[in-house]
């Protein structure tokens, strides 16, 4: 985390003190410190900005402060901070400027992921010229927070409009009042945007899931397409990421497949709204996929009774680990799902699998993936094994920045 020098009379005057074990936590380089390590906080408002001290009075660096979640303390410096909205406003032009490297031929990305950009609890994507942000701790909260915000990423981005979308969830949890998701500026809240060098979504801000759409896939989108081939199934496909990618992009002249392409691709997930925008977005790409709504565990269970065969399938499932306390179950739901579709595979086929579940570590997943295919009697080769998108960025100290996994298998039997 880089640090600040002190300069104003403004800088956090209200201190915090960690117990021994909140110390070693920021030692780890972690910037999360839990409330029960924080040995006194005496009537600290929320979201203060707060000076951390050791229990001695050993200055540790600036934290925001939050009053109701378990996460009491979000470290934003080593240093002094003179200025949280400046600080604030120096940050996002660094993450923009960190995207200008990273991320090419789309106008979709994410511009501020949180921790990973030094700023706990703000999150801005792009979608062409609509920027949408999400607020998720009472220091980000603060008016003259969100002043800073808005008129930095207008300077930046100049976008036609900035929604904001609210986790009515999380809201309560930071004990903020709540507010509706709206147009927070602008005139636009809805737009078509461009993953990998145009494959074209259409984007509604006050619409569907996440900020929109899952942008942590992108880069893993175009991996995907050069190896599907065939026939093609994508499993919880949401408004068609891997769907589209393979229509459009497939491989012509892959190396692993030489007749390249996909000779089918069809989409299925749970949620109608979901996949009436998923058509649409194929007719915005001049093509025509199969669309089907239904419970995926369901619909795989029938086609493996049924003997079916795909060539191609991706098995995005939503996050089935909330908690620690849901691994078991999770891993059960991982290897149901990868058992069922590694049988449906011809050989030669291409299995895209991801986690999102931050409770389910790379290895679990790996392991569960490995039981599923010695259940299947087939061998798999790992051709490619993946995380998000570098627009999301992930800290090497920071476990929970790192929480997407995408394995891209092929069935070497
Ligand atoms: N692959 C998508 C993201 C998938 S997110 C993309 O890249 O855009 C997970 C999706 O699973 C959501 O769209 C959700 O509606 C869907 N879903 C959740 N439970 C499901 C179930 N049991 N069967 C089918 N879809 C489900």
């Amino acid at each position: 985390m880089p640090k600040k020098p002190a300069v104003s009379a403004e800088h956090a005057e209200t201190s915090v003190k960690l117990s021994p074990r909140g110390v070693a936590r920021l030692q780890g380089r972690h910037p999360w410190v839990y409330r029960s390590d924080v040995a006194e906080a005496n009537e600290v408002p929320p979201g203060q900005l707060v000076r951390v001290l050791d229990q001695r009075g050993k200055f540790l660096g600036t934290a925001l402060y939050s009053s109701s979640s378990q996460i009491a303390i979000r470290m934003i410096s080593h240093g002094s901070v003179a200025d949280l909205p400046a600080l604030v406003a120096e940050r996002i032009r660094a993450a923009i400027a960190y995207r200008k490297e990273v991320v090419s031929n789309t106008d979709a990305y994410r511009i501020v992921f949180s921790e990973g950009d030094f700023l706990p609890g703000l999150i801005v994507d792009r979608y062409n010229d609509v920027l949408c942000l999400q607020i998720l701790t009472q220091a980000m909260d603060s008016a003259p927070v969100r002043a800073a915000v808005l008129q930095t990423l207008r300077e930046e981005l100049q976008p036609a409009g900035i929604v904001e979308r609210v986790d009515a969830r999380i809201r309560e949890l930071e004990q903020l009042p709540p507010i509706p998701s709206r147009l927070l500026w602008g005139e636009k809240s809805s737009t078509v945007f461009n993953l990998n060098g145009g494959v074209r979504f259409e984007y509604d801000g006050l619409e569907g899931q996440k900020t929109g759409a899952f942008l942590d896939q992108r880069e893993n989108y175009a991996a995907a397409a050069q190896y599907a081939h065939g026939e093609a199934l994508d499993a919880f496909c949401y408004q068609g990421g891997f769907a589209l990618h393979f229509a459009v992009q497939s491989a012509v002249h892959s190396a692993l497949h030489p007749a390249g392409k996909t000779s089918s691709v069809t989409g299925v997930d749970s949620s109608r709204p979901a996949l009436e925008m998923a058509e649409k977005n194929a007719a915005l790409n001049g093509r025509e996929l199969e669309w089907i709504e239904a419970n995926a565990f369901d619909l795989l269970r029938e086609y493996a009774a049924a003997g079916r065969r795909y060539d191609t399938i991706v098995l995005d499932p939503p996050a089935f680990a909330k908690t620690k306390r849901d691994l078991e179950k999770a891993l059960g739901g991982y290897k149901e799902l990868n058992l069922r579709a590694m049988k449906m595979l011809r050989p030669g086929g291409i299995l895209v699998t991801c986690s999102c579940s931050y409770h389910v570590s790379t290895s679990d997943f790996f392991e569960v993936v490995a039981d599923a295919a010695r259940d299947a009697h087939k061998s798999f080769r790992v051709i490619e094994n993946r995380g998000a998108a570098k627009d999301h960025p992930m800290l090497l100290d920071v476990p929970e920045t790192s929480y997407l996994k995408c394995l891209i298998l092929s069935v070497s039997d």
